[in-house]
């Protein structure tokens, strides 16, 4: 059985050694991810030509997510790193305070601004979550704090506020130059950290397009203010990323379940694909197994719908990045036994605005009702396969495809396998003789199956899908009119 759900994993110095990469795509995975928080744009591109090289000698397809840094907020260094903090005690971010002279008592931040964005009253979390800080005044450059959850605070920690309100934009200078990089490797999605409206959203694809980048934008939803206009910010992109660290510091964690739930969901009805990431395998940076409550993160993102299970430091910087893809792997097989729903009542009473979505829906409606074993499209934009992946089935979706940039960009869709096809110069029934014959190769059909085929009478035209066949393996060989 094919896994539906795609497994995006972070590159990192873990998996620099060419064969580990060799061996994460054995294991599974189906999209890497170059986080540009950390590391040379040499490093990355140094990642990305050997996945695509490792994924070709493997004849497989390994998408190229590249991840900007954003606007993160951070607090420089400590003159004697770390410090410690202790409850009650008072402690100073100081925009005036030069970033490598933090003391006990203050400590310089990255972002000057911040001092615009917060008051009185304001809570401030740091180090994700491990110290907590309560604003008491904002004087000149200083905002002085008293500590509400003390510990230890190291160096260039991030620093989030309490029920969002932070204004720095979500491109900064290093992004727009980080998004020509981007163009530059091909990468076949950007993620654009701390989205905060859809306009943030269009402004990153222009610098891309712009660039000569063909990739699709996927927003990081780890901002309170995204939350609120979240149907304009995932109308805008290709794909949503539910960054659960941030955003959980942001809103408090314990609203992170339903709204990943409510998140995967809209993006889905919306025709869009949703990435569920951050800590689903955490204690695997140190230990060979999961824990039994990360099964069930994994199980239950499954479960909820979500086209991709991300990895972060698991991969990227732990220290059994194979093991965790295998566990990632085997977890989400199991869910999705549980989710084979052929009954799907997605988008039922909508109305579709063009004949390729028509055609594709109705070719999801006859493969769950009619018992079909595989669905082919051939795609020239990979929208067809999108949208037929939105609704639940069992059912494999190929998306076959002359285009590398479809085969790639496809890898991130639940359900859906590119599948390299070129029916340039062949007429109808040639082209279907060729798909079944493609499928028996794979073993992905046998004789007496049905397979739903999906096409345009015109070849190579975006959009132009008009056509849905039905044909019997064994049987596809016979001349027929159409
Ligand atoms: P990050 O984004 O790993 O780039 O911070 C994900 C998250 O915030 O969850
Ligand atoms: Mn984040």
């Amino acid at each position: 059985m094919l896994r539906r759900t795609k497994i995006l994993a972070t590159l990192g110095p873990a998996t620099d050694d060419p064969k580990v990469i060799d061996n994460l795509i054995g294991a599974g995975v189906d999209v890497v991810r170059l986080n540009l928080s950390h590391g040379t744009h040499a490093d990355h591109k140094r990642r990305a030509e050997i996945v695509r090289d490792r994924a070709q000698a493997r004849g497989r397809q390994v998408g190229v997510l590249l991840d900007l840094q954003g606007p993160k907020i951070r607090i420089g260094k400590f003159k004697n790193d770390p410090v410690n903090l202790q409850e009650g005690a008072a402690f100073i971010l100081d925009a005036d305070c030069d970033l490598d002279e933090g003391d006990q008592e203050r400590v310089g931040i990255t972002y000057k601004s911040l001092i615009e964005d917060v008051s009185r009253g304001d809570t401030l979390i740091l180090a994700d979550g491990a110290i907590v800080l309560w604003v008491e005044e904002v004087t000149g450059g200083e905002i002085r704090c008293k500590v509400v959850v003390g510990g230890v605070l190291s160096n260039n920690k991030g620093i989030n506020k309490q029920g969002g309100g932070l204004s720095a934009p979500a491109l900064t200078d290093k992004d727009k130059e980080d998004i020509i990089f981007a163009a530059s490797i091909e990468a076949d999605y950007l993620a654009v950290s701390f989205v905060q409206t859809a306009r943030d959203v269009d402004e990153a694809r222009r610098l891309l397009r712009e660039a000569g980048g063909k990739g699709g934008i996927v927003s990081k939803i780890e901002r309170a203010e995204a939350l609120d206009c979240v149907e304009e910010v995932i109308m805008a992109s290709e794909a949503i990323m539910i960054a659960r660290g941030d955003l959980g510091v942001e809103i408090g964690d314990a609203e992170l379940p339903a709204v990943q739930k409510r998140l995967i969901k809209c993006a889905r009805s919306l025709n869009k694909v949703a990435i569920t990431a951050t800590q689903m395998m955490e204690s695997m940076i140190e230990n060979q197994i999961p824990t039994r409550a990360e099964v069930f993160d994994v199980a239950n993102a499954v479960l909820d719908g979500t086209d991709a299970v991300m990895l972060s430091a698991e991969t990227a910087a732990g220290k059994y990045p194979v093991k965790t893809v295998e566990a990632m792997d085997r977890i989400c097989r199991e869910a999705e036994k549980q989710r084979k729903v052929r009954k799907s009542t997605h988008r039922i009473n909508s109305v579709f605005g063009r004949t390729d979505e028509a055609i594709a829906m109705a070719a999801m409606y006859t493969a769950n009702h009619l018992g079909v074993t595989a669905i082919a499209a051939l795609t020239e934009s990979g929208s067809t396969p999108k949208w037929m992946s939105r609704i639940s089935s069992g059912i494999p979706i190929y998306a076959l495809t002359p285009h590398v940039a479809t085969r790639r960009k496809v890898t991130l869709f639940r359900g859906v396998y590119p599948i390299s096809f070129d029916v340039t110069g062949c007429d109808s029934q040639k082209a279907n003789e060729e798909i079944i014959d493609e499928l028996l190769r794979r073993s992905a059909v046998r004789d007496g199956d049905l397979v739903v085929i999906t096409k345009g009478d015109l070849n190579g035209v975006e959009g132009g899908t008009n056509v849905m066949k039905i044909l019997k393996v064994g049987e596809h060989k016979r001349p027929i009119n159409d």
